[in-house]
């Protein structure tokens, strides 16, 4: 993938968020502040608007930084720092190289990972993006393993996001506003577990196209 296809995977995510950014936030109503759809729209917003004004040549290293920037600096919200720092650490990751494979791509995605995890100090199973994020990379990078292309490598990820964000629905949220409801959170799907799959369904479509 070079720069621009990192480009339209930000952009489509940009899409599929601002599509669903009612549904994103009726999640959020439900245990948090119901802002998360509108946090999601605003922050990949600011990003396609910061990814336009950077070169046609820029490396996907630069892309994922740049749009992670422009997240963290324009969403508030739990969401938007962790979302903005997954995007730099992957854009870190990344390098100056101006073409990312399948590994490279893998490395990146793990990287994002541990960024949300070190920001956020969210397990599996405390019911958080974490609990979508962490089984994709693990099957992408499964995947990758295997020897398969990136499409193939994507729609695991896709999989087994929405495997791990449906089974947010019984867990009681021990991190973020949806914790201070308690046992009142369980029956409920988490909010960015769902807006992590919208994101990992864009870079689906972009893997398709290419
Ligand atoms: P806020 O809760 O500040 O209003 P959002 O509604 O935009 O922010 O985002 C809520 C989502 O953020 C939750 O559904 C959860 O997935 C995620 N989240 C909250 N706290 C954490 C955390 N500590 N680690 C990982 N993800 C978190
Ligand atoms: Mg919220
Ligand atoms: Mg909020």
């Amino acid at each position: 993938m070079n720069g621009n296809e990192f480009a339209a995977w930000i952009r489509r995510a940009a899409e599929l968020v601002t599509a669903d950014a009612q549904r994103l936030t009726a999640l959020d109503a439900a245990i948090g502040d119901g802002d998360h759809g509108l946090n999601m729209a605003r922050g990949f917003g600011a990003a396609v608007a910061a990814l336009d004004a950077l070169p046609e040549d820029a490396t996907p290293g630069t892309v994922l930084t740049t749009a992670g920037r422009a997240i963290v600096s324009k969403t508030g919200g739990a969401s938007g720092p962790l979302y903005g720092t997954a995007l730099r650490r992957a854009g870190k990751a990344l390098g100056d190289v101006a073409d990312v494979d399948v590994t490279g791509l893998a490395g990146a995605l793990q990287a994002a990972l541990d960024g949300v995890r070190e920001l956020g100090r969210a397990v599996e199973g405390d019911k958080t993006m974490v609990d979508a994020l962490a089984p994709a990379v693990a099957a992408f990078e499964a995947s990758v393993a295997d020897g398969d292309a990136l499409a193939e490598a994507a729609q695991a990820a896709v999989d087994a996001g929405e495997a791990g964000m449906e089974l947010t629905v019984p867990m009681e949220a021990r991190k973020g506003r949806a914790s201070y409801l308690g046992p009142r959170s369980i029956g409920h799907l988490d909010p960015g577990a769902a807006s992590t799959v919208l994101v990992l369904l864009a870079l689906l479509d972009v893997a398709r196209a290419e």
